[in-house]
């Protein structure tokens, strides 16, 4: 781990407790936020005491792969591990396993798919951030189905593009019904600043993202705007994070384009696992 803020012996440190906890330290350690959100169902947000979990901004892959591993491992899902996918600011929803071919789209991906939103029928999915807006989605699966789940990564473009409304349509093509949205931490409205006229394309999409900085200059509300775009596509937003620049446990590109990214996680309990250490845990996700 090379972040430029030397912090790779504390995020070595913490990952190594992780790893070697009983329980009682895993949560508040590793994640800003974490819940059972429906019976079996989980949905997380990482910390910078998670490490950097992305492949793209220049870490050690073996690293990165061995921080996803032992997060996988203590929430018990060592053999189901989360999906990520190469993120480019679009609107493409990939589905993910029976999801990809229930949606017609095709074989299933093998690999990190090229998108900006998943979806799954139960699958655990990762999306990463750092000032970006991180959206987690669960819906009801039709007829007893395992749940549909999904994650978006919602920065600028993605919020114009619609892309949050393209997954919440995707999951209603997959047969959910009543969607929750956990939106994760990222950059706010007052501390977004962007030229004015930047500020008014987005806001001729979608109204709510305009807004002023608190220095008094144009900004761009987006966890706001994708509020907007969630409860106009009928979705009951459960969980709204704090802002990533302004909270230095949080990844945050505006405070150091070097940095790291952290995660929205959203994953079930596997069929017939006894109740494990997250479950005890469960009280400790703040
Ligand atoms: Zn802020």
């Amino acid at each position: 781990m090379a972040l430029p803020d030397g912090s790779a012996m504390v995020l070595s440190r913490r990952i190594e407790v992780l790893q070697t906890s009983s329980g009682n330290d895993l949560g508040f350690r590793v994640f800003s936020w974490r819940a059972e959100v429906r019976p079996g169902v989980w949905v997380a947000f990482t910390d910078a005491g998670a490490g950097n979990l992305a492949l793209h901004v220049g870490d050690d892959p073996a690293e990165v792969g061995r921080r996803r591993r032992a997060i996988e491992a203590a929430l018990g899902l060592s053999g189901r591990p989360f999906q990520y996918m190469n993120q480019v600011h679009g609107n493409i929803v990939a589905g993910i396993g029976a999801a990809s071919a229930a949606a017609g789209t095709g074989a299933p991906v093998a690999g990190a798919p090229t998108a900006d939103a998943m979806v799954s029928y139960g699958e655990p999915l990762a999306v990463m951030v750092a000032d970006c807006v991180p959206i987690v989605l669960v819906g009801d699966g039709a007829g007893g189905k395992a749940p549909v789940l999904a994650v978006v990564h919602a920065g600028r473009p993605g919020v114009a593009s619609g892309v949050v409304p393209a997954a919440v349509a995707r999951m209603h093509a997959l047969g959910a019904a009543g969607l929750g949205a956990w939106i994760g931490p990222s950059v706010c409205g007052r501390c977004y600043e962007v030229p004015g006229d930047m500020r008014e394309d987005v806001a001729a999409v979608v109204p709510a993202a305009r807004c002023t900085t608190s220095r008094g200059t144009p900004g761009l509300d987006l966890p706001a705007a994708v509020r907007s775009q969630l409860q106009d596509a009928g979705v009951r937003v459960e969980y709204s994070g704090g802002c990533t620049l302004e909270d230095d446990t949080l990844f945050s590109y505006r405070r150091d384009p070097n940095t790291g990214r952290f995660a929205g996680l959203v994953w079930t309990d596997a069929p017939g696992t006894p109740a494990g250490p997250h479950r005890v845990n469960e009280q400790m996700s703040e």
